[in-house]
């Protein structure tokens, strides 16, 4: 986390806030900065639930339903940030929200993660 917060900084924070200091701008960095912080608690929870033997696949399509919707509203928060030059391939973040699109995909959809979450939480499978 710690290492995040200092890229984070590094990489967006002093750059935007020296440049153009809004009050917006800051209320995005914050709420990026919490959502980011819940992915890798769900990703620690989810390590500790492995290596005491419990992790279920259901506990993994709910962190990666988790994590990819909020993955790519922090990437979409951050592409809007950086305003046109957010679409830009110099500054990444256009490439980062085109890999996440895919990763919403592959190794099981969103649509598919929910399904088998709804499956665990109901005992009902809608699907087949
Ligand atoms: C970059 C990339 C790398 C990949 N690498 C691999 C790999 O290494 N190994 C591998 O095996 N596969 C790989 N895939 C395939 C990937 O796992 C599939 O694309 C993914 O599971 C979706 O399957 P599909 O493309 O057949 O789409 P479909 O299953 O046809 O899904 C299309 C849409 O229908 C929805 N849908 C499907 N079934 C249901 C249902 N029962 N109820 C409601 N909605 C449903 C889906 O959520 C989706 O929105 C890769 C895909 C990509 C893009």
């Amino acid at each position: 986390v710690t290492t995040l917060r200092d890229d984070v900084r590094r990489a967006i924070v002093r750059p935007v806030i020296s440049e153009k200091s809004f009050q917006l701008v800051q209320a995005k960095l914050a709420t990026m900065l919490a959502e980011t912080t819940a992915m890798q608690l769900f990703c620690f929870r989810l390590a500790q639930l492995q290596e005491a033997g419990v992790m279920s696949g259901p506990m993994a399509s709910l962190a990666k339903l988790h994590n990819v919707r909020k993955a790519k509203l922090v990437c979409s928060e951050a592409r809007d940030i950086l305003g046109g030059n957010g679409l830009l391939l110099e500054y990444h973040v256009g490439r980062h929200l085109t890999d996440l699109e895919i990763v919403d995909t592959y190794e099981g959809t969103d649509t598919i993660q929910s399904l088998i979450v709804g499956r665990e939480m109901t005992g009902i499978s809608a699907f087949t």
